[in-house]
């Protein structure tokens, strides 16, 4: 969990990578529904496109269903983002018999996380994301991994919608947070997401690990 910019997807790509879970992104599960143009993509669009949140019903009833899809470790990202959708994905766990095991939230400051939206860049093909400064690809605009394929800039990272974004963050999400602090079984590992991605990845990671040496 963490506002925009804080990093959420770049650590959730690393960790699944260290830890062999399956990433399923609230806001990549989205963004391809609205890429097909389907009746409930141009809902979700409008929406994202003015930095709002989705409401709580469309967001449950997808993510219950690509969870219910994963078979094995789960990190998510970017879900939930407020209560309610907090307390709909608890009770889909129980009654899978396999609650949460710890919540990550990474914290920024308002003024980095503009200027890392600002640079955020991504691959329409493989979806790997890069930063014109702090995580450039090998050839300007251009993914390491698709040969061809042209960087693009996610339509609602545009300052005035970040603003918005950052709103909905503190009016519905900040408040999940208390949620799980509220949960005892549950481990929080709290990291300042302001300081370069791999130092932040390296305390996520060792936080992380040492929970699962706990529990064996
Ligand atoms: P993200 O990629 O996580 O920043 O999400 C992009 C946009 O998708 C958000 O600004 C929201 O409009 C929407 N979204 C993603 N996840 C959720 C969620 N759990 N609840 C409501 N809206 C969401």
């Amino acid at each position: 969990m963490g506002p925009p910019g804080a990093g959420k997807g770049t650590q959730a790509e690393r960790l699944v990578k260290e830890f062999g879970m399956k990433h399923l992104s609230s806001g990549d599960i989205f963004r391809a529904e609205k890429a097909s143009n389907s009746e409930l993509g141009l809902r979700l669009a409008r929406y994202m496109d003015a930095g709002e949140l989705v409401p709580d019903d469309v967001v449950v009833e997808m993510m219950a269903k690509a969870v219910t899809q994963v078979d094995g470790g789960l990190m998510l990202d970017g879900f939930p983002r407020t209560v309610a959708q907090g307390e709909a994905l608890d009770k889909q766990l129980a009654e899978a018999a396999s609650p949460l095991d710890a919540v990550v939230v990474i914290t920024a400051d308002d003024d980095i996380i503009v200027k890392r939206i600002a640079g955020r860049r991504a691959c329409p093909l493989c979806g790997r994301g890069y930063h014109v400064t702090f995580m450039p690809p090998r050839r300007e605009g251009y993914c390491d991994d698709c040969d061809n394929a042209e960087l693009t800039q996610r339509s609602d990272d545009c300052e005035a919608t970040v603003r918005q974004r950052l709103e909905a963050y503190r009016a519905q999400t900040e408040a999940v947070i208390g949620y799980y602090k509220g949960c005892d079984s549950l481990a929080i590992v709290e990291v300042d997401g302001n300081r370069p991605a791999e130092v932040v990845a390296d305390e996520v990671t060792q936080a992380l690990a040492s929970l699962d040496a706990a529990r064996v």
